[in-house]
This record gives C-alpha cells, structure tokens and sequence, in this order.
C-alpha cells in the first residue's frame, strides 16, 4: 500500500472508532473531509482539540461545561433546592430544551450496569450524597427506563429516603429503554409532571 492510501485508511479508522459510524460513514466522512478547503478542516481539527482540552466536568453538578462552574449551576435564578439526577449532560441537555425546568440537575455520568461491570462506585453518586448536605426540598430522579436507569433510580432512592428529603422519580410514559435524547419536549415535560414520589 503506497503512501497516500496509508493516510485515507487511517482517517477512515479513526472516524469509524466513533459510536453510530460505521465503516461506510466513515469512508463518505473522510472523503468529503479530504475535499474541504483546507482552512475548514483546520478549524474542525482545532474546534476538537479545543472543546477536549478545556471542557470538565461543573464542579457542582458534574455536567459538562468549560468553566469550572456550569451556566445552570451558576445562574441565581434556578431553584437551587430541587435537584433532578440524570445519566448524562445529553439528557440534561434534552430537559434545558423544554424551557420548563427551573431547578438544577446532578449528572451521574453513568448509570449501574453489573452486566458492564459499572458498580455504584463508578457514578457521581457520592458526589451527589454531599450536595443533600446542603438545603434540598427535591430530588427528581430522571435516569432512563432501561434496566440500568431503572437500578440507578432504585439505588437513589434508597441512598436518599434516610436523609429525609422528598424522592420523586419521572413518569414512565416514557419508552422502555428509551433514551431521554431522543423522547419530544412534550413527553418529556409530562414524565416530569406526572413525577410520583418514591
Ligand atoms: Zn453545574
């Protein structure tokens, strides 16, 4: 294999490692990268290496921003008392599009998978158990209603109901095993709404 070849298959491997591209995406991918003017890729290359090295996790809520503090988390206005749990800053994400919630959120970064070998050990519960030591009205559970969400949630509720503070978990209206990302704005606001306590 010459030269050249090296270089495309070695771009084409490195997109196809990414989660949803197969090796014909990939292929497709690096063509038409290949073909941009070379200011564009630039700027991709640079925008990837940029977000990767600056973002972190928010120091209060574990989701990811690139400050040490997340917009959310730093905004006054938000009800600092009712913290919602989600799997990942995509579902937090998927909830900030609704418009309609005004408290905070605790990004576990995960849920409890024993098939994966994801013990509670591996998510940001611990981190979660401190932020109950300061004032909380409400903690809404709003991991997904996959068999790991499920456990999580059940484990959350376990960990919390000592402390006193009032659980709820969202609706199941939800799809089993769908995920958050992908449910409309306005199932969501109802699985919110429709909250039981636990
Ligand atoms: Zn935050």
């Amino acid at each position: 294999m010459d030269y050249y070849s090296n270089q495309i298959n070695r771009l084409v491997e490195e997109l196809a490692s990414l989660p949803g591209i197969g090796s014909k995406s990939a292929q497709r991918l690096a063509f038409h990268i290949l073909n941009m003017p070379r200011e564009n890729v630039e700027k991709l290359s640079l925008a990837i290496t940029e977000a990767r090295n600056n973002v972190q996790y928010c120091r209060e809520c574990f989701t990811l921003t690139d400050n040490e503090i997340c917009p959310i988390c730093k905004n006054d206005e938000r009800d600092h008392r009712t913290i919602m749990v989600v799997e990942n800053s995509r579902d937090l994400a998927a909830y900030e599009k609704t418009g309609q919630y005004k408290g905070v959120y605790h990004v576990l970064q995960g849920a409890i998978s024993p098939m994966l070998g994801i013990g509670p050990g591996d998510i940001r519960l611990k981190e979660l158990l401190q932020r109950l030591q300061q004032e909380v009205d409400e903690v809404i559970i709003a991991t997904n209603s996959s068999l790991e969400g499920e456990t999580t949630a059940m484990y959350i509720s376990k960990l919390v109901k000592p402390t006193g503070i009032k659980v709820t978990r969202i609706a199941s209206g939800v799809p089993v095993g769908g995920d958050l990302e992908y449910i409309d704005e306005v199932t969501l606001l109802r699985a919110l709404e429709g909250r039981k306590e636990l």
